[in-house]
């Protein structure tokens, strides 16, 4: 077997060196998670609702070294990544409270000789490979539904959220999941391509619009169920009738937040002339109060970049920003290492031919745009190949509703960004992905209904 070394981003560190695995060992695992799948869905409900109620325990339990291995091998800023176990905690409850309703068998049709009823099955094996961003949300977005609804789960962690990965594995063998029935498989690209090569019923992607596209045309052929759940370019609107202080204190926030490695950041902002300056000063004020530092530091808002190779995406982005006339207000360059360390960064006076307003930058950086009406802000937020999420501000609810309902994206945020409900299906439009998790269709996407047709003899 070869092995996986796992860095830390905030100093390049060496933290791990973890058992990989290869094609060899992935067939293995995908045909013992085949062989012990039916007995799984055989179980009663309540006894998997039971791990999973107690998956949470130990999460909980473990909450400060679960968020301190995050932290290590993300950079993800150790108040972030409590943050993130302890949001994970009501998708967890979420999904038990309504995985019995969602499943339970439904009666359509009952009339005196004949009945017609829907039963939802598990699709069987099912394959998840996943995003480093927010490892326990993406993953477990996917893993736990499934589990739930009586699959087995070959989940392929992040490369660079293997660790995490193995916690996940670890707390849910814990609790009470069977090993062949979730079962983590270790390695980069070469792996999570070798599980497409398996037999599978269903492939759950989240990560890059080109991993995505390339999984789309491995898998194509195979009718397996497909979701692709990839990146965004969201935009955010303010309105002339906003607070330009309030909205500015907020916008930095869903753009900056997790270093700007969130798949919903704020990518794009698009500013109404009249509050236009006072909007932008107030924007860069509160960038520049964000401490960069130490991610394992309580105080500490910006920390390293997760992977080394988006330094240079930043770098292009910021070159041709420049080079194309737009104003840089803050940052705009690396920051000393060793580790991945990029200043928080502000441009204004940004147009679509700039790179940083069409393409995901999913770093600390943003481009500001002046509009004069709704209606250009409309037509420049629809002017992208993504659909992710969208929001505007404005105290006038009409007005948001009349911007809002015409913006291509699967999430719409009025007054807020950056915001994740269990209770809502979280979806991409366009090249952001197909398919969605949470909400109750996000319970009901791990199961096939089979129809039954009951015409009582005689
Ligand atoms: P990535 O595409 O580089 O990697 C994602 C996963 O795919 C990893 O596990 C990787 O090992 C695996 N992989 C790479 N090549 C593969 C191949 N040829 N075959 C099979 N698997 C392969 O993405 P990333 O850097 O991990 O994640 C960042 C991206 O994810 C961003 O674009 C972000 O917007 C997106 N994202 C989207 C959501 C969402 O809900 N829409 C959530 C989180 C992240």
């Amino acid at each position: 077997m070869t092995s996986l070394i796992i860095h830390n981003p905030a100093n390049d560190e060496k933290i791990a060196e973890v058992a990989a695995d290869d094609a060899a060992s992935v067939s293995g695992k995908a045909v013992r998670a085949r062989l012990a799948q039916p007995g799984w869905a055989a179980r009663p409900l309540a006894q998997r609702k039971a791990c999973i109620a107690r998956f949470h325990q130990g999460v909980v339990r473990d909450l400060e070294s679960l968020a301190a291995t995050m932290t290590r091998e993300t950079g993800k800023p150790i108040k972030m990544s409590r943050n993130e176990l302890n949001g994970l905690l009501a998708r967890l409850d979420f999904f038990v409270a309504m995985v019995e309703p969602v499943t339970a068998v439904e009666t359509v049709y009952d009339e005196p000789g004949m009945n017609e009823r829907i039963e939802h099955l598990p699709l069987g094996v099912v394959g998840n490979i996943s995003a480093w961003n927010y490892p326990w949300f993406v993953g477990c977005n996917v893993i736990v539904p499934a589990l739930l609804t009586g699959n087995a789960v070959l989940y392929k962690p992040s490369e660079f959220a293997t660790l995490t990965g193995l916690e996940i594995a670890r707390l849910l063998h814990e609790a009470g999941v069977p090993e062949d029935v979730f079962v983590p498989l270790v390695g980069a690209g070469a792996v999570g391509a070798a599980l497409l090569e398996e037999k599978l019923d269903g492939l759950f992607f989240t990560g890059s619009h080109a991993t995505g596209a390339r999984i789309a045309q491995t898998v194509g052929s195979r009718f397996m169920k497909l979701q692709l759940e990839l990146g965004g370019k969201d935009p955010t609107y303010v309105c002339d009738d906003a607070d330009p202080a309030a909205a500015a204190a907020s916008l930095a926030d869903g753009a900056m937040y997790n270093t700007g490695q969130s798949c919903c950041s704020v990518e794009r902002i698009y500013v109404h002339e009249k509050i236009h300056d006072g909007f932008v000063a107030a924007f860069v004020a509160t960038v520049k109060g964000f401490k960069t530092g130490d991610p394992m530091s309580q105080d500490t808002y910006i920390g390293p970049l997760t992977r080394a190779a988006q330094l240079e995406v930043l770098d292009a982005q910021v070159a041709d920003a420049k080079a194309k006339g737009a104003r840089l207000l803050t940052g705009g360059q690396r920051l000393p290492g060793p580790g991945n360390w990029y200043a928080p960064t502000v441009f204004s006076d940004v147009h679509h031919g700039m790179a940083l307003m069409r393409e995901e930058s999913f770093g600390p950086i943003i481009g500001i745009q002046k509009v004069a009406s709704d209606e250009e802000a409309v037509r420049l937020m629809n002017d992208t190949r993504y659909g992710l999420t969208a929001g505007v501000y404005t105290p006038n609810g009409e007005r948001a509703q009349a911007v809002l309902s015409r913006v291509n994206a699967g999430s719409l945020y009025w007054n807020c960004c950056d915001r994740v409900s269990p209770r809502l299906p979280w979806s991409g439009f366009g090249d952001s992905g197909v398919g969605l998790t949470l909400s109750t269709y996000g319970i009901q996407a791990f199961t096939r209904p089979r129809a039954w047709h009951l015409k009582s003899a005689g």
